[in-house]
């Protein structure tokens, strides 16, 4: 006999009480998840395109090894990804190791001694400090003699249009502008604010390159950063278009100029694009980028879906319940150690893998307090996987990213209430 989803629910651990609470929030969110739905259709529309045009055929999977010279699917590949972000050129490989790897490599290929970056958006991501020698770390782009410098974001998260007019300069080669708020307060960026900026800078100083960090913001617009003006576009094939199945890679589209001289910088003087097999992983990198729009999709209804549950609970969520989206990641601010815990020991226990184990906080290197992390994930690391993370310091929030299916972000959401509730730390 077929069981009532509910009760499926219930065999794993969530009470009548939640399922409740989770349901009544989602019913209020039939018309911003059709809209989702709609921006899958477009954006899968999209891709499906490009690899129609690059005709992508069964020999793009196949292994290469050595120096990978004449790589068709590594070749084809990188036209595709192209062809999606209307670029000139791409570079997609698994020889990038991580988000933070493609940028050094965009970032270093493109800066000169004696060049500056700038910042227009306030302080990068954790990991940029050390590539940009914010703070000093060896082979950082200061020991390299590039400088840098950072316009604070207005109070009010706007651009201090003034401070950016003054902060460029004859030195200024490349502006970095990063859309998602990553793990700061401030609100992401949408394209079309970044196409303003970018139209700002260029007016003032057109041979300035303009390089987008994208990290967890593709696929969640219709737009990407390169359809208003962006030179380069960079993320992490283990965040949102390697669409869950990608188990290592960056890529870096834009201006071929740019992305032969970042070539150059990821392999070697002389070489560039020409040489680095793909091993094994062209299928997934191809297969991936296929099912990245619909993942991206789950992964921001299960965002809108957690806003909206704890917001309704009284705490403050960044994205608000209702504010438009984009980037996939979500914070809540629970104002206490306690609910940090219980919330990321929910998301443990809904994972795939790894669901019996309990996540501690524990000293991680690199950051100024204790952090909690759960992460049970079919590729170690991977934030499109459903995952979370809190420092357990004030205001105790957590954020939260992923989920490769909607039903799987929902139901780790209802495990993180669950736990919040049983520890007495919520009413319903
Ligand atoms: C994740 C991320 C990075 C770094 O990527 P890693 O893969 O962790 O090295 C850089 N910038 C932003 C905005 C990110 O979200």
């Amino acid at each position: 006999m077929m069981k009532e989803i509910n009760t499926l629910y219930r065999e794993m651990g969530i009470s009548e009480a939640v399922l409740a609470f989770g349901a009544r929030a989602e019913a209020e969110l039939k018309e911003r998840f059709e809209a989702i739905e709609e921006n899958v259709e477009y954006n899968q529309m999209k891709v499906l395109q490009a690899m129609r045009k690059n005709r992508v055929e069964a020999a793009c999977f196949a292994a290469t090894s050595g120096y990978g010279y004449n790589d068709l699917g590594r070749d084809k590949l990188e036209a595709v990804y192209a062809d999606v972000f209307h670029t000139e050129a791409a570079l997609v490989r698994p020889q990038i190791a991580c988000g933070t790897h493609a940028l050094a490599v965009a970032l270093s290929g493109n800066l000169r001694p004696g060049d500056e970056l700038l910042s227009p958006v306030g302080k990068p991501y954790d990991t940029l400090e050390e590539v940009i020698g914010i703070r000093p770390s060896i082979g950082s782009l200061a020991e390299y003699g590039v400088t840098y410098r950072q316009v604070e974001l207005l109070e009010d998260g706007g651009f201090d249009y003034p401070a950016i007019e003054r902060a460029l300069n004859e030195r200024t080669r490349l502006v970095t502008i990063q859309r998602s708020k990553g793990y700061q307060t401030r609100p992401t960026l949408s394209v079309k604010r970044i196409g303003e900026l970018i139209a700002f800078i260029k007016e003032r100083k057109p041979d300035v390159i303009c390089m987008v960090d994208n990290c967890y913001g593709e696929f969640v617009e219709r737009m990407e950063p390169t359809d208003v003006g962006a030179d380069l576009c960079v993320g992490s094939l283990i965040k949102n278009p390697g669409g869950g199945l990608a188990p290592i890679g960056g890529y870096i589209a834009g201006k071929e100029e740019y992305v032969e001289r970042a070539a150059y910088r990821l392999t070697s003087p002389g070489l560039g694009k020409e040489v680095g097999a793909s091993l094994g992983v062209m299928t997934s990198f191809y297969q991936g980028f296929f099912l990245a729009p619909t993942v991206v999709g789950g992964a921001l209804k299960g965002a809108i879906f957690a806003a909206n549950l704890y917001e309704k609970l009284g705490f403050s969520v960044i994205p608000n319940g209702k504010e438009s989206r984009h980037d996939i990641i979500q914070a809540v601010t629970f104002g206490n150690p306690e609910a940090v815990i219980a919330f990321c020991r929910g998301i443990q226990a809904a994972a795939p893998v790894d669901s019996y184990v309990t996540p501690e906080p524990w000293a991680m290197p690199g950051y100024d307090s204790d952090v909690i992390m759960a992460a049970g994930a079919f590729v170690q690391g991977s934030s499109i996987e459903l995952s979370a993370d809190g420092p357990i310091k004030p205001p105790y929030a957590v954020y939260f990213q992923g989920g490769l299916t909607w039903q799987h972000a929902k139901f780790g959401i209802l495990m993180s209430l669950q736990k919040l509730y049983e520890a007495g730390l919520v009413k319903l």
